[in-house]
């Protein structure tokens, strides 16, 4: 359903993401693992067209992503019929920029109503059901600064849910919270995944990459080293830069 092909990004004359592929089906959790600056924060934001790429193309369900043929030529789309596309891939940071003057229930609705054009009514109740999946049904009314870090960043992903992405991915969703919190966002991710959701997901979490992942891609100066299935990668890595990190993180 995602399909990535040599994606390529420069910064300043020095390529951080070289000639990436990365073909995703319906249904499958990968995990993105690599040292820190291995391109993986950037690729994610080439996938959903928050970087311009130099070279590449990204495929979303069959369509290119910021781009329209017509007369057998591509042409750039405008800005407006992107953000259109874009809204097929969702994307959960870090840093869950959750707004402030909003309930977690206003902070849900606001995209799909505002953007979507979804009744409200039919919003609220779609809401509630993913904050229930969630076990956040009892915070609908309240607002993000009364919520711990883990209680917001599960009504980040739902927020991201609501617009019916057809793909979800993750930039290190755990690595801001306190460490007693991360076990209830990689449930809920969890939960996610085995519910069909298609997931990228970048984390440094080993336990979370073998449990769920369907497969796990090792990435390193901007390139894809390896990959396959989690507990061959990570249980009997074939590559020497694959040991080392793994040899580090676990
Ligand atoms: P981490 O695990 O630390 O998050 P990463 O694998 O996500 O690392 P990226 O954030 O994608 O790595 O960065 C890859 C490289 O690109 C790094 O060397 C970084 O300094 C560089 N880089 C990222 N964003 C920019 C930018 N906006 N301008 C210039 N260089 C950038
Ligand atoms: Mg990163």
């Amino acid at each position: 359903i995602l399909d990535a092909r040599q994606v390529t990004k420069v910064f300043h004359g020095r390529t951080v993401v070289d000639h990436v592929d990365l073909e995703v089906h319906k249904g499958e959790t990968v995990c993105l693992l690599g040292p820190s600056g291995a391109g993986k924060s950037t690729f994610l934001r080439c996938l959903n067209q928050l970087e311009t790429m130099e070279y590449g193309a990204v495929y979303v369900d069959g369509d290119l992503m910021g781009f329209r043929e017509h007369g057998g030529k591509l042409h750039a789309i405008p800005h407006r019929a992107l953000a259109k596309q874009r809204r097929h891939i969702g994307m959960v940071f870090q840093h869950f920029n959750l707004f402030p003057h909003m309930t977690v229930l206003e902070n849900i609705i606001e995209a799909p109503v505002g953007v979507l054009g979804q009744p409200k009514n039919t919003a609220i109740t779609e809401a509630r059901a993913l904050l229930d999946m969630v076990g956040l049904a009892e915070k609908v009314d309240a607002y993000p600064n009364s919520l711990s870090g883990g209680q917001q960043q599960r009504v980040a992903i739902v927020r991201s849910l609501a617009m019916k992405p057809k793909v979800l991915l993750f930039d290190e969703p755990t690595s801001a919270l306190d460490p007693e919190l991360v076990g209830e966002v990689l449930d809920a991710m969890k939960s996610l995944s085995q519910d069909g959701m298609t997931m990228v997901v970048v984390t440094h979490e080993m336990g979370f990459a073998r449990e769920v992942a369907d497969r796990v891609v090792f990435m390193a100066d901007g390139a894809v080293v390896e990959q396959g299935p989690a507990r061959e990668v990570l249980d009997s890595p074939r590559e020497a830069r694959t040991k080392d990190f793994l040899a580090r993180v676990l």
